[in-house]
């Protein structure tokens, strides 16, 4: 089937367009330059932005894709987690376009779309695997056994998502938001074992219970008294170390659980999504030790990996593939949708 998908739930105005597991188009536009000046995604700002791209975005993905509106088999989108007013310009959007189309609506989970993702890559996909999502928004370990039906949380952040702590500490460092790709040039010079900082949820105890949650609110803390010290004492800061270290401690976390949870759960496969998946630390540590210990690692294209809307239609593409129902149109916005929800049914209607 024509897909074509919308995806609104934090910064991105993305629209995609596939053909089963082939992609046709990803359109997407960001207000992340509205945001940057308040150091952080303004949800009102996010929402406003979403109204005015998402009409030229969809044209330009149907003019890319090379089709007619008209040909769209099914309309996918967003419906949570994320911003709850971006969601909803989202959902608005695509509601009023499979109306008047008169085509089947998807209300999918965003962090399964991020999963589905790797199905545009062209490579055959195998389940189940391991899924690290990593964003300004999430860091979630994930078991998937079956995209459509089964997808199990083994972790979470339980307080900032891993890109949510490289920007606060570029912010500590004085180097401008977003922070993850400012860290990543800043820590090049560094040296990584400078400082050691806390791996949270890491200790000898918290690893024999496999247990998969992330916290990175006490390495924030960390860093700041690092600096706090430093500057008091009058030393000067050396930023490309305290950027290493830190950097070091986040990918040394990440990589530890998710490849536990692959020897756990006895799955040699593990996927990395989200932005963060940008970091070349993060890439390059987990592909070593990975193949150390035997895991196949697959990272999509980067423009497959941060939010787009080829990711939401390509989960739908699936949904249809396997005879989902479509979701009716008595659908909302849930900023807290957990990714055991895979599809969002709405409720049945007459
Ligand atoms: P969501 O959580 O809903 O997926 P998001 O827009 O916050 O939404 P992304 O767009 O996927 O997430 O990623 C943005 C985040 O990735 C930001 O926090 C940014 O700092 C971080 N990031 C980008 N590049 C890098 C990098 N090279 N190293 C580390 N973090 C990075
Ligand atoms: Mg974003
Ligand atoms: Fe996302």
């Amino acid at each position: 089937p024509l897909v074509l998908g919308i995806e609104t739930s934090c910064d991105e105005t993305g629209i995609g367009i596939v053909r089963g597991r082939t992609l046709l188009s990803n359109t997407i536009s960001s207000s992340m330059d509205e945001h940057a000046r308040f150091g952080g995604v303004v949800p009102e700002v996010a929402a406003r932005a979403h109204l005015e791209a998402l009409q030229p975005a969809i044209a330009a993905a149907v003019a890319e894709a090379g089709i007619a509106l008209a040909d769209v088999d099914a309309v996918a989108v967003t419906s949570g987690p994320g911003l709850a007013g971006a969601l909803m310009v989202g959902i608005g959007a695509a509601k009023a376009l499979a109306v008047g189309l008169d085509k089947p609506l998807y209300a999918v989970n965003h962090l399964v779309g991020h999963i589905a993702a790797d199905l545009l890559t062209g490579e055959d996909v195998e389940y189940p695997t391991v899924a690290l999502l990593v964003s300004g928004g999430h860091t979630s370990l994930l078991l998937v056994r079956d995209l459509v039906s089964d997808v199990e949380l083994l972790g979470e952040t339980l307080d900032d998502a891993a890109g949510e702590a490289f920007d606060k500490i570029a912010r500590i460092l004085g180097l401008p938001y977003p922070g993850g790709p400012e860290i990543d040039r800043a820590a090049a010079g560094g040296d990584p074992s400078a400082i050691r900082f806390p791996r949270g949820l890491s200790r000898a105890s918290d690893m024999a219970a496999h247990r998969y949650d992330f916290s990175f609110s006490g390495l924030k803390t960390a860093v700041a008294r690092w600096v706090e010290q430093a500057d008091a004492s009058g030393q000067q800061v050396a930023v490309a170390d305290v950027a290493a270290s830190f950097r070091e401690a986040v990918v040394d976390v990440l990589v530890t659980k998710a490849l536990d949870a692959c020897a756990h759960h006895g799955v040699p496969r593990l996927l990395l999504g989200g932005g963060v998946i940008a970091n070349r630390r993060l890439r390059e540590v987990a592909l070593a030790r990975a193949a150390e210990a035997g895991v196949a690692v697959r990272i999509p294209p980067l423009s497959l990996c941060t939010d787009n809307g080829a990711m939401i239609a390509a989960l739908a593409s699936e949904l249809i593939a396997s005879g989902r129902q479509p979701s009716t149109l008595a659908f909302g916005a849930d900023s807290t949708l957990p990714v055991t929800q895979i599809q969002v049914a709405g409720e049945a209607v007459g």
